[in-house]
């Protein structure tokens, strides 16, 4: 028996994956990874568009990620954060992200990834008003197709609702508006799709009462809702009226901080100041889990009043964790990986206009390495195209992985360590693939 069908049988025994079918038989089990490159268990030889899952910013393998590690475990391999107990990386890296980040959000709490974060980040929200007197602002405003996770908290604000199903009620007070998407002009009634988010967003408040909200969460591009980019304005419009009704940002940037989008954080991208930003992914380009929770120093004054803040997670400023975000952080500086991913970015922008008037191709858009091609049914009404299959057949075809976002979007967002020859073969396996699309989102076979 071939190692892969060994481990393939165990898999299929004793692992449960994320959105699989138990009926899936195949497997593609990963033994190595370098650079932009994977290689499964059989010895074939994969590029990694997806960057893992968005977060491979500085690229698989590095030895100095290994070493920064090895060096943190045998000084100090755990310490807590509870109470009085700190650690020196921790420090550090909480003093480093209040430096790199948007002014003023100069607090952290760190937590395991995206989800523990959105849920602290909620909590947080909540906790603010209620300390400040008033404990009936605790709805939530996010909107359709976000992505915040799937723990209950950011689980409930995640606008698909077939990810809610049959799980019981998520948390109180969560509702959710239209997404900022200018490519489906007949979302927004004729009007620009800013003012039309803008006029939903305004009677919602009137509508919930602007008293009773806590905040409204949002990712400043969407990602997992299809590489989501917002109209410029849409952003500082939308923080000007919460403000104006003493309702919190929450910037849910789980994947768009540290690079991905072309900026260290989205918020600096769209000019607009979140009071709460979360990270995680790119923070440790995925060498291990962190997520991080900044915040106003006048928020954490607020929530950690009295008893102090009743959010706590055992692994919270991890040492190990926190000292192999620093060594991320000095990577992505000293090899200046944010200006790359816009440079790079744009590569794969020109080199995709081959098939911008291919049948099946709405849009191509990007922000920094976040490359996404809207599909489509039909390109005069840009009916979305149905389910399909077009991300296996480009791995089966030539070893590039992509993914569908929001099922009819084929998102890129490979490590921005990413060189020339590697975006070239990525575009012409997508190219290739993309060509032979039908209308019904079928496949022909290679010529
Ligand atoms: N927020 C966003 C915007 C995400 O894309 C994700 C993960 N894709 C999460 C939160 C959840 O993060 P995690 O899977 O680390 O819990």
């Amino acid at each position: 028996m071939s190692d892969y069908e060994r481990l393939r049988q165990l898999d299929s025994k004793h692992m449960i994956h994320t959105f699989l079918p138990l009926e899936t038989r195949d497997r593609t089990i990963f033994v190595k990874g370098k650079g932009c490159n994977l290689w499964d268990v059989a010895g074939r030889e994969y590029l990694d568009m997806t960057g893992g899952l968005w977060l491979a910013q500085i690229g698989h393998g590095r030895p100095e990620m290994a070493e920064a590690a090895a060096k943190q475990m045998s000084t100090l391999e755990y310490a807590t954060a509870f109470w009085e107990f700190s650690n020196d990386k921790a420090i550090a890296l909480a003093a480093k992200l209040a430096t790199l980040s948007p002014t003023g959000l100069d607090v952290v709490y760190f937590t395991s990834g995206g989800s523990e974060s959105n849920d602290a980040a909620i909590k947080t929200a909540r906790l603010f008003h209620a300390h400040r007197g008033e404990p009936e602002r605790t709805w939530i405003l996010s909107r359709n197709d976000a992505y915040h996770g799937l723990a209950y908290g950011g689980g409930t604000a995640t606008g698909f609702d077939g990810l809610k199903a049959g799980v019981g009620p998520g948390i109180g007070h969560v509702h959710h508006l239209t997404p900022p998407k200018p490519f489906q002009t007949w979302r927004y009634n004729g009007q620009s799709t800013t003012d039309f988010c803008i006029a939903e967003l305004e009677a919602t408040i009137a509508r919930i009462g602007s008293k009773n909200i806590a905040a409204m969460i949002g990712e400043p591009v969407m990602g997992v809702g299809g590489m989501v980019i917002p109209p410029d304005d849409y952003w500082p419009r939308v923080a000007q009226v919460l403000r104006k009704n003493g309702i919190l940002l929450i910037l849910d940037e789980v994947v768009t901080a540290f690079g991905r989008i072309g900026s260290w954080f989205g918020a600096d991208k769209y000019n607009v100041k979140p009071d709460i930003l979360v990270t995680a992914k790119g923070i440790s380009s995925g060498y291990i889990p962190l997520g991080a929770v900044l915040m106003t120093r006048e928020i954490a004054d607020a929530v950690c009043e009295g008893h102090g803040f009743p959010v706590g997670y055992t692994y919270s400023g991890h040492p190990v964790a926190c000292a192999i975000a620093l060594e991320n952080l000095r990577i992505l500086e000293e090899e200046r990986l944010v200006e790359r991913a816009n440079v790079m970015g744009q590569y794969f922008s020109d080199g995709l206009q081959r098939i911008k008037d291919l049948p099946s191709v709405g849009e191509i858009r990007h922000a920094g390495l976040g490359i996404a091609i809207e599909l489509v049914a039909d390109k005069k009404t840009g009916q979305p195209l149905p389910d399909n299959v077009i991300p296996d057949v480009i791995k089966r075809e030539s070893g590039v992985i992509v993914r569908m976002a929001n099922e009819n979007v084929l998102v890129m967002s490979p490590p921005l360590v990413i060189t020339e020859s590697e975006a070239d073969r990525a575009i012409e396996a997508v190219s290739s693939v993309l060509e032979r699309v039908r209308a019904d989102g079928s496949i022909s076979s290679a010529a």
